[in-house]
């Protein structure tokens, strides 16, 4: 105002009423347009949906002013949507649970490489694709889980033990092909080979209590009614599960236990939810600068919180103290991209022995 103060003539034009109309007039054609063009907006597809979200997403726009769009869908559909978009995607990031899916997106063309020192140096290299198509921002173990009235859990130690004969009739599992098991299994072929593994899995099927259906939830119910006596769940699933406040989860709960697998060889198989630049983002440096939030401490806790995982950046700490109470383990350091490559594998060895 002061400037306009020393313009007496300036100062008149801006107080008639008619010449107040003009920034009005102005502002009616062309503000909704400016606004639009100033307002930018990120497309997030993510298959991830939390409690957490609104804090993970807010602070992001609160930090760079970038809108976010979120598309929220389970991970198949998510993928299809994508694919038929096809180059007329406005996907700018994608979320998905599972390293064979990030595998398996990666496959198909739906990302791009990200080039951020950020992303390299500050998630492990065990937790990202080696071409930099995806990065991992939580990770889960896939544990043993044990009724704890018919199992000594001495038989229960290894996942090899799965196939042991002494366990004939007792394991229960959910689809053999469903990606959590798919990854497990690679890992598995990436350890051992493949004639080992398909011997394993053939043991598995020899020991099942059941043909596989169901969810990793519905597996820990199994075991806790007896129906079965092992079976394999992600951590989440069963911190999940210790952290209800149902009667009928804490029951459960007083009747399972679980193993931390391998312990004394090749460690806990180890997965994880992560993120990609889709392959046609609009918005290539916005979707890579969201990316390297993601890996930041504040956005880590949010993201691994939001289900129960860990961070998969070091730094980074969650104070959850159900997951805390899980205690320590050693954790299986296979890269998690050579195992969800050998996902393929697993999925031919499976239909060989009849693992449904
Ligand atoms: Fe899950």
């Amino acid at each position: 105002m002061t400037s306009l103060l020393r313009f007496p003539a300036l100062n008149a034009l801006f107080s008639t009423p008619a010449a107040a109309l003009i920034p009005a007039l102005f502002g009616a054609l062309l503000g909704p347009s400016l606004a639009l063009a100033q307002e930018k907006v990120l497309n997030v597809y993510s298959a991830r949906h939390y409690q957490t979200d609104e804090q993970l997403y807010g602070e992001f726009t609160r930090q760079t002013g970038v809108r976010i769009n979120r598309i929220e869908l389970g991970d198949e559909p998510l993928l299809e949507r994508m694919k038929s978009e096809g180059d007329k995607s406005p996907a700018d990031v994608v979320l998905l649970v599972d390293a064979t899916r990030l595998f398996r997106a990666q496959k198909d063309g739906l990302f791009q490489p990200v080039e951020s020192k950020v992303l390299t140096e500050r998630i492990p290299a065990e937790f990202r694709a080696r071409d930099n198509t995806w990065f991992g921002f939580s990770s889960r173990a896939r544990v043993i889980v044990y009724n704890k009235a018919s199992v000594d859990p001495k038989d229960v130690q290894t996942y090899e033990s799965l196939a042991d004969p002494k366990n004939k009739g007792k394991v229960c599992t959910r689809s053999g092909s469903h990606p959590y098991n798919l990854s497990l299994f690679g890992a598995m072929i990436e350890h051992v080979g493949l004639e080992q593994t398909e011997a394993w899995l053939k043991g598995i099927v020899a020991n099942e209590a059941r043909s596989p259906k169901g969810g990793d939830t519905d597996q820990i119910k199994a075991v806790a009614s007896g129906e079965c006596g092992i079976a394999l769940s992600n951590t989440y699933y069963w911190v999940r599960v210790m952290r209800s406040d149902k009667p009928a989860d804490q029951e459960v709960v007083s009747k399972v236990a679980m193993v931390w697998p391998n312990q004394s060889t090749t460690g806990a198989h180890m997965n994880l939810a992560g993120g990609a630049v889709a392959r046609y983002a609009p918005n290539r440096a916005t979707a890579t600068q969201f990316l390297e939030y993601l890996a930041s401490d504040r956005a880590q806790a949010y993201f691994a919180n939001g289900n129960n995982e860990w961070p998969t950046v070091n730094t980074a700490e969650t104070g959850n103290q159900a997951l805390e109470a899980l205690g320590t383990f050693k954790a299986d350091k296979i890269p998690t991209d050579r195992m969800a490559a050998r996902s393929v594998d697993a999925q031919m060895l499976l239909d060989k022995v009849g693992f449904k």
